[in-house]
């Protein structure tokens, strides 16, 4: 018998973050996709991509690991024709097999943005009810969740670690310690794809009036939000119970 109970997380009966994270600190993206299913198992995992310029990499090393990982894809209502093209793109060149698009409440919409100009005036409530809300329902069925943040992608997401508990579930960055470099030579490897708007100058895709391109220099993901204090769209910070 263990002298030492294993740590229990807020997920019951599952090893907690602090533990997987240890062991799983030097692991590659594979190993740490593949240590997410041997733990919660299939049924139980999403990944949430935002099929943006960089998002192909996670997807094709999921695809590698496990083609039926559910995928969630927050289709805000204001994305850009290019990146639900991109995600046809993906789920048929990557033969991802179960793609949830997942929408915000049309009777929200009705009540919080009928005139769809939220984003203007508090950008803050318009990703609540286009983003953070609709993925806090998706993720109910799940015990964890697969994401594509990296520690490069500037300072507040430099002390990320490969595996968080969000307050009501694990939440797996197989991506955090991946360099540009690195991203860039599974793109080539592959022979991915890439995101129909990467090549006019957008290195951060998200929704349309909320994203401009990058200028030479800048963090990759200056081009959102501009001119805001705003750099998250809150889906990294909420508790998704
Ligand atoms: Fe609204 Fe902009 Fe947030 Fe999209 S990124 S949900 S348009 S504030």
């Amino acid at each position: 018998m263990n002298a030492i109970a294993p740590q229990v997380s807020s997920v019951s009966a599952l090893p907690s973050a602090e533990e997987l994270d240890r062991s799983l600190r030097d692991a590659s993206p594979a190993e740490v996709i593949a240590a997410a299913l041997k733990t919660v198992g299939r049924e139980k995992l999403a990944l949430v991509s935002s099929f943006g310029t960089e998002s192909a990499t996670l997807l094709k090393v999921m695809a590698d690991v496990d083609p039926a990982i559910p995928v969630i894809f927050l289709d805000t209502g204001w994305l850009f024709e290019e990146t639900l093209a991109y995600r046809d793109t993906l789920i048929a060149t990557l033969g991802l097999k179960d793609v949830r698009s997942i929408k915000p409440a049309e009777e929200t919409l009705t009540r919080e943005d009928p005139e769809r100009d939220l984003w203007f005036s508090d950008p803050d409530a318009c990703c609540r009810i286009r983003k953070v809300e609709p993925l806090a329902r998706a993720l109910k069925p799940f015990s964890a969740w697969l994401n594509g943040r990296k520690r490069f992608q500037g300072n507040a997401r430099a002390d990320i670690p490969v595996v968080e508990d969000d307050g009501a579930r694990l939440k797996f960055n197989p991506f955090a310690n991946v360099s540009r470099e690195e991203l860039e030579a599974i793109f080539v490897r592959a022979k991915l794809p890439r995101h129909p708007l990467a090549s006019s100058g957008f290195l951060s895709v998200g929704c349309m009036p909320c994203t401009s391109r990058t200028a030479e220099g800048e963090d990759e993901r200056a081009g959102r939000w501009r001119g805001r204090a705003k750099t998250e769209c809150g889906i990294h910070t909420m508790k998704t119970s």
